[in-house]
């Protein structure tokens, strides 16, 4: 490789075409290759940023970013508690209305090449953000930029809007054999 050659050629190529990519399914990886995902990019010269809907803890990738990653941006749209699933609480919804304000000045202000929505489908699923909202959101994505979904439960309409859709489908999970949570391997 040509090591004089400029980090943000890829991005800067105008003709390029930004994906959609969403990561859905009940099986253990989504975030992590949303992650996985972002490192990539950031090695070829992108900028990227990434909002984690019903969130509040700062997981691995979180304090990974801040200590490595200067061309990583994470915002935390959520609380470290679980969100009750018919009945959120009206600071649940907040946080995550807030994450999508977040989410579209991100899209607008022309600062990222990649912007990344981890669990935002389960937000939508969990009703704490509408589905027309969402959906509205990727339609406003310049053609250029880069985006990625996750969580579980997406929506249909979110899946057609998508250039690629990978399904992690859970064939075992170390859960169920009693291993409780760890660093470094779920946050
Ligand atoms: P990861 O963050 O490890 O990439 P994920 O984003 O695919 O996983 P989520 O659906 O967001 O997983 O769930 C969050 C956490 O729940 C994960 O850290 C994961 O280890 C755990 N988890 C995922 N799938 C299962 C499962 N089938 N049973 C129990 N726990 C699970
Ligand atoms: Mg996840």
């Amino acid at each position: 490789m040509d090591r004089t050659e400029d980090p943000r050629k890829a991005v800067l190529d105008r003709h390029r075409r930004g994906l959609v990519q969403l990561y859905t399914g009940n099986g253990k990886g989504k975030t992590t290759a949303a992650f996985g995902q972002a490192l990539r990019a950031l090695g070829q010269g992108y900028r990227v940023c990434i909002i984690q809907f019903m969130k509040g803890r700062k997981y691995g990738e979180y304090l990974a970013a801040e200590k490595h990653l200067p061309n990583l941006t994470v915002h935390l749209a959520g609380l470290d508690s679980f969100v009750m699933r018919d009945n959120p609480a009206p600071i649940d919804i907040e946080l995550a209305r807030r994450g999508l304000e977040i989410a579209l000045e991100a899209i607008t202000s022309g600062a990222y090449d990649m912007i990344i929505l981890d669990e935002i489908n389960v937000a939508v699923d969990f009703k704490l953000l509408a589905l027309d909202d969402v959906v509205s959101l990727v339609k406003t994505k310049p053609p250029a930029l880069d985006m990625v979904l996750t969580g579980r439960y997406a929506p249909q309409a979110l899946i057609d809007l998508a250039d690629t859709v990978s399904e992690m489908r859970e064939v075992r999970h170390h859960y169920q054999a009693g291993v409780k949570e760890r660093a470094g391997i779920e946050y």
